[in-house]
């Protein structure tokens, strides 16, 4: 068959064409040789039984350096640990804590999991991460904490929350679970709250199935996780020792690695552009910045591609690309008895509806993986009419 014209003549894969990738995307977590090089080390060094010893204490020195933060808690996920992070800053009963109202779901539960009331804050309107500058407005004297999470390759204005946080005395958590390895005017995100958070589960950037790890400042504020984290002696959420091993090797891997995606993250923009749909998340304008991609959001105008949100995701799904719509709006389907929202969240409900997501394995491949992406687009681009009249379920919405 002719190369050249095999492309432009096919196709899309919803329609009965082949899809540009006929196996789909890529595995994650992918073969690491590093990863399978610890597990055999470990394997030998019998470490599956152990509760505690040189791996997690390895770990967690290396977080603590890799972070620039002095205490460094390791536990069973991401989850757990905002739910500590909360309890560690005294949040309790009749408790307000501010996060934006375009999140992770998990954490407007774990707000409600410690008694207290989340209060929902708009996003910016341009990279739909939360608006440091609508906290003030939203504030009250029972604001205890922010939860901050960077999400979708965008970075939450730390600096300008920071200033705020700390003229209200209220507590900063950054939930950094979709940003490890990016950073903000040089300091590692997850390093600037007052506590930080990464995930380890298993599809994030540095995975061992399930794990996090809490990363913190104040030697007070550590030593109340320390105890939460505790029934006497006995860690009861802890990171296991086979876990510590995996996620090492990972995280040296994890600098070259941000660089290769935001590399190929930035190769798909140019590739994109052309169809003057797709809006990536706009970045943090700021010196010695570099997000990180374990999603890498879009604001999709379906408008202007001629094609609905959820035709234009089956059709890449179809193709063999790992897409999917953004978040559920924390603020919609809900009662309002469950929050309390002090500013009107007309972005975060665009978010809700406009936000697609790129799941980051294909950034780890070559150039060609990303390229094969754009050619998509294009195909489902050129028969959007014939697209838009096939019958839809709605698509379910990323749950992580
Ligand atoms: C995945 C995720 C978490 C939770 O991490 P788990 O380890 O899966 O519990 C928290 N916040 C965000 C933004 C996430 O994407």
């Amino acid at each position: 068959m002719n190369r050249r014209c095999a492309g432009s003549e096919e196709r899309p894969a919803l329609l009965g064409g082949r899809p540009v990738r006929p196996d789909g995307p890529p595995l994650w977590p992918g073969t690491n040789a590093a990863v399978e090089e610890a597990l055999r080390r470990a394997a030998a060094a019998g470490l599956w039984g152990r509760y505690h010893s040189e791996q997690s204490e390895a770990l967690s020195a290396e977080l603590a350096e890799f972070f620039q933060v002095p205490h460094v808690l390791l536990c069973a996920s991401g989850t757990l640990a905002v739910e500590a992070a909360l309890r560690a800053c005294g949040v309790g009963a009749g408790d307000e804590v501010l996060l934006a109202a375009y999140d992770y779901e998990g954490n407007f539960l774990s707000v409600h999991a410690v008694g207290a009331v989340p209060v929902l804050v708009d996003v910016t309107a341009l990279s739909w991460q939360l608006d440091a500058e609508l906290l003030a407005a939203a504030a009250s004297p029972r604001v205890k904490a922010v939860i901050c999470s960077h999400l979708h390759g965008g970075i939450v204005d730390m600096p300008a929350v920071l200033e705020l946080a700390r003229q209200r005395g209220w507590y900063v958590i950054e939930d950094a679970a979709q940003a490890i390895g990016g950073q903000l005017q040089g300091r590692r995100l997850g390093s600037w709250g007052d506590i930080g958070v990464v995930s380890f589960g298993g599809s994030k950037l540095v995975a061992a199935g399930r794990g996090g790890a809490l990363l913190c400042h104040e030697a007070r504020l550590a030593q109340r996780l320390r105890l939460w984290l505790r029934r006497g002696p006995q860690e009861w959420a802890a990171l296991s020792e086979l876990q510590a091993a995996v996620v090492r090797p990972q995280l040296e891997q994890l600098p070259a690695r941000t660089a290769q995606r935001a590399a190929r993250a930035a190769r798909l923009e140019a590739a994109l552009a052309p169809f003057g749909a797709l809006r990536r998340l706009a970045p943090l304008e700021t010196p010695q910045t570099q997000p990180a991609f374990y999603k890498l959001g879009w604001d999709y105008d379906a408008a202007a591609f001629g094609l609905s949100r959820a035709h234009f995701l089956a059709a890449l799904q179809a193709e063999g690309i790992a897409i999917a719509p953004g978040f559920r709006a924390l603020h919609l389907h809900r009662s309002p008895s469950r929050y309390r929202a002090a500013t009107p969240l007309r972005h975060a409900t665009a978010a809700h509806h406009r936000c697609v997501l790129l799941h980051h394995p294909v950034l780890s491949g070559s150039e060609e993986d990303v390229l094969q992406i754009a050619q998509a687009v294009a195909k489902i681009h050129r028969y959007r009419q014939e697209l838009a009249a096939l019958p839809l379920p709605a698509p379910a919405l990323s749950q992580d």
